[in-house]
């Protein structure tokens, strides 16, 4: 008889926000197959008995492929296993679940998924921003900033919009570059921005800027977000002065 795969959103760090089903499946699971993003507060909840395998990948780095995760919950649902597939944030967005759940449609293995707090709405909270605040902004737009090989460029297809809130996953080191390409797509350089390091971790960090000023966030701790928007002139930071940037980003930059 075969087991059954669950995708699991971990949320951003905090493991108070994971939802009551994720602690319990991440409780009971007989496996479980972890991206690097997950915190190890989150990981300290897995039964001892259950298998773990860290499936993570960073930018470009190479832990295990995509399709031998694929294949590894094939094989232990196969078996008859209950598997957790726990991804940071929330497991649609971003988190490759759809190349997952096709394997296992493929297969017939049973699945489901379990939403989780994507790191986009972890960091809003952390930052007090109301992403859609409806005095500046009629929308919102999820973006991947990726600068790892054959990605595409941050903005694209975006229509710059003074009512318009951007937020970028994965902005990468090189927060020049993302500033460089949101100016050429038509943004302001006075565009206020957040860059949130580590949302609703112990060692968060909230840095407020602008899309001028964005290069001296180079080198921020990852995992770190960036919101962009007129939403965010308001929003409480723990930094805002470009020389504290410049110092933080020095002291923290080999850790990226
Ligand atoms: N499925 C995840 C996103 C995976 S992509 C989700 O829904 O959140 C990985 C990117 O998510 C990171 O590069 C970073 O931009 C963002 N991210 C994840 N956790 C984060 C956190 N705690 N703080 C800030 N950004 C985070």
């Amino acid at each position: 008889m075969s087991g059954k795969v669950y995708l699991v959103g971990a949320g951003p760090g905090d493991p108070e926000l994971l939802t009551r089903k994720a602690y319990r499946l991440i409780r009971t699971a007989d496996v479980v197959l972890h991206d690097e993003l997950v915190s190890p507060e989150i990981l300290a909840l897995i039964s001892r008995t259950a298998h773990v395998v860290n499936v993570g990948k960073r930018c470009g780095g190479k832990h295990v492929s995509q399709e031998r995760t694929n294949s590894l919950l094939v094989e232990y649902a196969s078996d008859g296993a209950m598997v957790v597939r726990l991804k940071g944030g929330d497991p649609l967005i971003f988190g490759r679940a759809g190349e997952e759940m096709d394997a296992l449609r493929v297969v017939g293995i049973p699945f489901e998924v379990v939403p989780g707090i994507t790191a986009a709405l972890g960091a809003a909270a952390a930052a007090q921003v109301a992403l859609t605040d409806r005095r500046s902004a009629s929308r919102v737009t999820f973006l991947t900033g990726h600068q790892c090989a054959g990605r595409r460029a941050p903005g694209e297809g975006t229509i710059p919009s003074d009512h318009e809130t951007l937020v970028l996953y994965m902005p990468g080191r090189d927060c020049a570059a993302v500033a460089a390409e949101l100016t050429t797509r038509g943004w302001d350089e006075t565009t206020p921005c957040l860059v949130v390091s580590r949302a609703t971790q112990p060692d968060q960090k909230i840095l407020r800027t602008t899309l001028a000023d964005l290069p001296h966030a180079s080198g921020i701790p990852a995992p770190a977000i960036l919101i962009v928007g007129a939403v965010t002139a308001q929003a409480d930071s723990t930094e805002a002065a470009t020389e504290l940037m410049d110092r933080w980003a020095g002291q923290f930059a080999a850790t990226v």
